[in-house]
């Protein structure tokens, strides 16, 4: 119950007026030829290119190498893409339409089969980084795709809690409490349902589950995607109407590419309001000062209120 005051923190990134943006039309030559597109060329609709400064290139499968008693490496390969999911500098995906949606989540689904089908590729992030505080380094609206040659540990971590969860899947288990208690959920759809998960681990958390039980992100058909992609959108007015132009990062998490078993793909929406500090840090205890009960009922209470669509 202590103090707070969110400040509001200015999601802008500034760009700098000497250098043109390199996803707006017109700069199509600034970036790498794109490798997947919609809409026509002169008339795209989205695109997704090769990164510039790729964290993640290279055809090698994992390789580590021992240099040293401490000193382990292995190759950063893989390959690193740019989602630019709106021809529109300033668009986000909260004022997308519901074909816009659409066309995000099945882009994104033909862009995972293509990773899954690449030899040394074993796990895609998808992410979506908004605003300055939120890591976001370029103002107009664009997703990540970074193809990894290994599985990460907090995706071997969720595995893992699917695993020991023993009464069926945790996710469907959980869509099933939610929706009786009501409580932490914003809302639920035919295709997905939005909480403030019981274990957030920080205020205003948002986990947006599809109905359907689909292990990978590509297993679900075209109109299930096209149901979650509207219910990231509306989780995104939910919020920016409790809290203006909120930095966030969305996080997409799905089954590694060649993984059978225990998992539910899902999204998780991370509002940037409060900071990761030393106690955090120190102890990876997560210090939650919103319920996530309180957090659902002002989201809920503001909606997708009037003026707001
Ligand atoms: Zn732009
Ligand atoms: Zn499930
Ligand atoms: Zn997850």
């Amino acid at each position: 119950m202590r103090p707070t005051d969110f400040a509001t923190r200015t999601p802008t990134v500034e760009s700098d007026p000497s250098r043109p943006c390199p996803f707006c039309p017109g700069s199509e030559e600034i970036s790498l030829p794109p490798i997947d597109s919609t809409g026509n060329e002169d008339d795209w609709r989205m695109r997704v290119l090769p990164n510039l400064y790729p964290a993640f290139a290279g055809e090698d499968s994992l390789a580590v190498r021992n240099l040293g008693p401490v000193h382990v490496m292995a190759e950063a390969s893989g390959t690193h893409e740019v989602f630019v999911f709106t021809p529109s500098h300033t668009r986000n995906i909260i004022e997308f339409s519901d074909a816009t949606c659409a066309d995000m989540m099945v882009t994104l689904k033909k862009r995972l089969l293509d990773h899954a089908a690449t030899d040394n590729i074993r796990y895609t992030q998808v992410i979506v980084n908004h605003g300055r505080e939120a890591g976001a380094s370029l103002a107009h609206p664009h997703g990540q795709l970074l193809g990894l040659p290994f599985v990460p540990g907090e995706i071997l971590d969720e595995e893992r809690a699917f695993v020991r969860f023993e009464g069926g899947c945790i996710l469907c288990a959980t869509v099933e409490a939610e929706l009786v208690s009501g409580e932490r959920v914003l809302f639920a759809t035919e295709d997905a349902v939005a909480i403030c998960p019981w274990w957030s681990g920080g205020p205003y958390e948002i986990l947006i589950i599809p109905r359907h039980h689909d292990m990978h992100l590509p297993d679900s058909t075209d109109e299930q995607l096209a149901g979650v992609g509207r219910a990231i959108r509306d989780s995104l007015v939910y919020l920016n109407n409790l809290f203006d132009d909120v930095s966030f990062n969305l996080v997409f998490h799905t089954a590694p590419h060649h993984h059978n078993g225990a998992y539910h793909w899902h999204i998780h929406l991370f509002p940037k309001l409060t900071t990761v500090a030393g106690f955090e840090r120190g102890t990876g205890v997560m210090i939650n000062i919103v319920p996530p009960e309180q957090a659902a009922a002002e989201l809920r209470r503001v909606g997708t209120s009037a003026e707001s669509r």
